[in-house]
C-alpha cells in the first residue's frame, strides 16, 4: 500500500439536509415566495392542499396537519377523551413523546416491552400491560404502538387485542409515514394515526410540524377543533378546551413540495439500507424488515454485543463518521417516568437493546462512495 495515501476522514454528515435542499432547487423558495405574497400565514390555502396531498398518500379519509408530531399524538387523546383514571400503553422503547402526551392529560402511561428483531411494541406484553392496568385500578384506554426507525409495528395483531378489550389504537408514525404494511400504507391502520415533519424525519419541513390521519369523520372533526382552541361553528365560539395546535402556512407550502420527492427518496432510503444490510450482515445484527412490512428507514440500526458500541463510535468518529444511539434508556428507566408503571414481568427486551443499539448515517442522499467508506469502518472496527 501507498505509505503516502492518507485515509479520508473528512465529516460525513449523520442526515444531510442540505444535499435535499440543493436537489429541491428554487422550489421551496417560490414555494415560501408565494405564502409572503399573499400574506394567509396561518390556515392558508397551502394548508388545505396538503391536508388533501397527505390524505391520498397515508390513504385515510381525514389528514389534519398541526403543530408537531407531539402535538398530533396529543390532539388525538384529547379527541378521544383520555384523562385520569384512564391507562395508556406505551412501549418502553420509544422516544419520550409517546408517552409524555399521556401524562400530560393527566392518564397513565403504562411501559410495555417490544420485539427484539423489530423494536416494536411485542402482542403477548400488549396483554399483559392490559391485566396490569386493571389490577391497578385503572380503565385500559388507548394503546399507542410506535412504528420505530421507520419500520410498521405488527398492526394486525395490535388491532386483535384492541378490539377485544374496547380500546383506541394510536399509531405514532412520527418515524414511519410512507411506510407499508401488509400492502396498506400507515395512516388508515389504526383509528388514528399520528406523524412528525421534525426536519430529521423522513418527510421533514423546516420547523416544527405534524398531522393527524384518520377515517373517522367525528374524530376528526373533534381534532379539527382541538387545534383551534375548541371553536365550535364560529370560531369565537369555545365548544371544548383545545389548544393553538395549528400547521403554518409557510411549512405546508414547504411540504408540498417535499411531498412531490418523496416516493423516490422513500426508494433511495430503502436502497442504502439494502447495501448497509448486505455488508454488515456478517459483522453486526442488522435490521429485520421481513416481507409483510416496507420501513422508510428513519434509523438504520445495528446491535452489536453488550460493550462494543462505544469502541466502534469512537473508531467512527475519529474517521469523520458520526453515529447515534436511540435510545440509550428505555422510558420506565428515565428520570421522568420511572414513577409510571411498567407491564407485569418487566421490559428487558427494551433493557437489553438500549445497551445493544448504533445507528448509522441514513438519509436518501447517501452517496455509494461515501456510504462505502462508512461500511469499510465499521468492518474494520468490529472485526479488530
Ligand atoms: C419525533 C417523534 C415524536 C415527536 O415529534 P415532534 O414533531 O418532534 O413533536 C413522537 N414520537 C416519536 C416516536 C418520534 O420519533
Amino acid at each position: 500500500m501507498n505509505q503516502h495515501a492518507r485515509p479520508d476522514t473528512s465529516p460525513i454528515p449523520f442526515i444531510d439536509v442540505a444535499a435535499q435542499r440543493r436537489r429541491l432547487g428554487c422550489a421551496v423558495d417560490d414555494a415560501v415566495a408565494r405564502v409572503l405574497a399573499h400574506c394567509q400565514f396561518i390556515q392558508g390555502p397551502e394548508v388545505r392542499a396538503l391536508e388533501a396531498e397527505l390524505a391520498a398518500f397515508g390513504g385515510a379519509r381525514h389528514a389534519i396537519a398541526c403543530s408537531s408530531g407531539t402535538d398530533a399524538l396529543l390532539l388525538a387523546l384529547m379527541a378521544w377523551d383520555v384523562g385520569p383514571g384512564d391507562a395508556v400503553i406505551c412501549p418502553s422503547f420509544t422516544f419520550c413523546a409517546t408517552a409524555e402526551v399521556v401524562a400530560l392529560l393527566r392518564a397513565t402511561p403504562i411501559m410495555a416491552d417490544v420485539q427484539t428483531d423489530t423494536f416494536n411494541l411485542d402482542a403477548d406484553n400488549l396483554q399483559r400491560a392490559i391485566a396490569t392496568a386493571k389490577r391497578l385500578g385503572l380503565k385500559p384506554k388507548a394503546v399507542i404502538p410506535v412504528d420505530l426507525f421507520g419500520l410498521p409495528a405488527d398492526h394486525d395483531a395490535i388491532a386483535a387485542i384492541a378490539i377485544e378489550h374496547g380500546l383506541f389504537v394510536l399509531d405514532d408514525a412520527a418515524q414511519a409515514f410512507g411506510a407499508t404494511y401488509r400492502g396498506r400504507k400507515l395512516g388508515a391502520l389504526a383509528t388514528a394515526t399520528a406523524t412528525s415533519f421534525f426536519p430529521a424525519k423522513p418527510l421533514g419541513c423546516y420547523g416544527d410540524g405534524g398531522a393527524v390521519f384518520t377515517d373517522d369523520d367525528a374524530l376528526a372533526a373533534r381534532i379539527k377543533s382541538l387545534r383551534v382552541h375548541g371553536e365550535g361553528v364560529d370560531k369565537y365560539d369555545a365548544v371544548r378546551i383545545g389548544m393553538t395546535g395549528r400547521l403554518d402556512s409557510i411549512q405546508a407550502a414547504i411540504l408540498l413540495e417535499k411531498l412531490k420527492i418523496f416516493p423516490d427518496e422513500i426508494v433511495a432510503r430503502d436502497r442504502v439500507a439494502a447495501r448497509y444490510s448486505e455488508a454488515l450482515a456478517e459483522v453486526a445484527t442488522v435490521p429485520r424488515v421481513g416481507n409483510e412490512s416496507t420501513s422508510v428507514w428513519a434509523q438504520y440500526t445495528i446491535r452489536l454485543a453488550p460493550g462494543r458500541r462505544d469502541g466502534l463510535a469512537a473508531a467512527l468518529k475519529a474517521q469523520g463518521i458520526p453515529t447515534a444511539i436511540y435510545y440509550a434508556k428505555p422510558l420506565h428507566r428515565q428520570e421522568a417516568y420511572r414513577a409510571f408503571p411498567v407491564a407485569d414481568g418487566g421490559a428487558p427486551v427494551s433493557e437489553r437493546l438500549a445497551e445493544e443499539v448504533i445507528s448509522l448515517p441514513m438519509h436518501a442522499y447517501l452517496e455509494a462512495p461515501v456510504q462505502d467508506r462508512i461500511i469499510a469502518a465499521v468492518r474494520g472496527a468490529l472485526k479488530e
